[in-house]
């Protein structure tokens, strides 16, 4: 018997219905022996995530975060007293205010979300709990340190038949609270998986799983059933967002498959990610597209450029030593596009055009407002068949392609940030 690791979401977890929710699916199944919770989310559209109350309360410490705090304890004193069960909420809320005021540190009060809520989880359940400070170590400079976790978990795993591990966040050796980025539970679900030797990474969300396209752009999209990791990473990184990009690489490494599943709808099979999507020769032609706008490309022109040996490596020493990462790098032959963050141009101290004179250009060019749309495709058809339908919607559509690059199943498009949406419409009819 292998074991499941669960990951529950805040959406999942925002009540005690939605935790009773969790626990009936976990209880389900034997082998789902290792919770990994996320803190408490929005209960409806107008709700705040007890993470955001815990950055208010922390950004009104010299003042006003007396109620922020008070509706901060009083979602976990309802979740205990509705689930029956007994946890001591004054002993933490006591030192959490304590701390505000004697020793205030961000990460530590975002992490209280976490660990309270799995606190009450794990009494709920009657389950060991292991407090991620203990487990999830960083670097005192505030540095992940995949290796040495691997170990602490892997032992305090090994001594708990069943756990409950709060995500989010973790501590330096001498017991400094550190978070990872938003959304970070996913990761720790990850690690958990992995330290377990998990069977399958279950991430329980409130979607029935990756969907082909943004369903706040097209109306009722299909589930993705299967994809490979890579597939996953390519659609997170342009902006799908189910699950945190950095959850990928532990379960990866261990070939650990992802299913994520829906603690709302817990009969549908969701989708499940894994090494090697089977290509499907049946339906749509593509696994997925999604999009990013926010983006600015540079032509660089010089005469003679190509041919010339080191001109590539110039250029990219370049962008790195301002720490602006290309997306999308297009030679020509005496001119080449680069595709980058606008954000990380904005962010530079002295413009960016000044940056390249050390390379002699010709000329520089810039086109703001750009959006990127990545489109996977499946296998199903033909490339051929694919890249021309996928163009031909575009045309039709009356949308002007900026740029058009392959890498891999992978297509890279940019275009205009204002058809972005019309775009991913375009190519779903198209395609799918
Ligand atoms: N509670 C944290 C957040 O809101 C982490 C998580 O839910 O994954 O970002």
């Amino acid at each position: 018997m292998g074991i499941k690791v669960v990951k529950f979401g805040g959406s999942s977890l925002a009540s005690a219905a939605q935790i009773a929710k969790a626990v009936a699916i976990v209880v389900a199944d034997p082998d789902r022996r290792y919770l990994v919770a996320s803190a408490p989310g929005k209960r409806d559209a107008s709700d705040t995530k007890v993470t955001d109350l815990l950055y208010q309360a922390y950004d009104r410490r010299d003042g006003d975060y007396a109620y922020t705090l008070a509706t901060i304890k009083q979602r976990y004193v309802d979740i205990a007293v509705e689930l029956g069960v007994s946890v001591d909420l004054d002993t933490p809320f006591a030192e959490i205010e304590r701390r505000l005021t004697d020793q205030p540190e961000r990460d530590y009060f975002a992490s209280r979300g976490e660990y309270l809520n799995s606190l009450i989880i794990a009494a709920y359940l009657g389950w060991t709990f292991i407090d991620a400070a203990e487990v999830v170590r960083f670097s005192d400079a505030g540095q992940f340190q995949p290796d040495q976790t691997d170990v602490l978990l892997g032992n305090a795993l090994a001594q708990a038949d069943h756990a409950v591990v709060p995500g989010f966040y973790g501590a330096t050796a001498s017991g400094q609270i550190k978070t990872f980025p938003r959304g970070g539970s996913d990761v720790t679900g990850a690690l958990v998986a992995r330290a377990a030797m998990a069977e399958v990474y279950e991430n329980w969300t409130d979607v029935s799983g990756l969907l082909i396209a943004d369903p706040r752009v097209v109306v009722d999209p299909l589930p993705i059933r299967r994809l490979s990791y890579t597939a996953l990473r390519e659609l997170t990184y342009l902006g799908a967002s189910v699950l945190h990009e950095n959850a990928i690489h532990p379960v990866r490494e261990r070939g650990i498959p992802i299913n994520i599943r829906n603690t709302n709808h817990p009969d549908d099979p969701g989708s499940w990610i894994q090494a090697q999507a089977p290509s499907t020769p049946s339906g749509p032609a593509i696994v997925g597209v999604a999009g990013k706008t926010g983006y600015t490309a540079v032509t660089v022109h010089k005469a003679q450029w190509s041919g010339t040996h080191g001109v590539g490596q110039l250029v990219f020493d370049l962008f790195e030593a301002l720490n602006v990462v290309v997306d999308v790098a297009l030679t020509g032959v005496d001119a080449w596009t680069f595709v980058v963050r606008t954000e990380a141009l904005d962010a530079l101290e002295q413009p960016f055009a000044e940056s390249l004179s050390v390379l002699r250009p010709d000329k520089v060019e810039f086109q703001e407002d750009l959006a990127l749309l990545g489109i996977i495709s499946s296998g199903a058809v033909s490339r051929n068949t694919a890249s021309l339908r996928l163009s031909q919607a575009l045309a039709d559509a009356n949308i002007e392609v900026f740029a058009d690059a392959y890498a891999g199943d992978l297509r890279i498009i940019t275009l205009p940030a204002a058809r972005h949406d019309d775009a991913i419409r375009a190519i779903y009819d198209a395609l799918v």
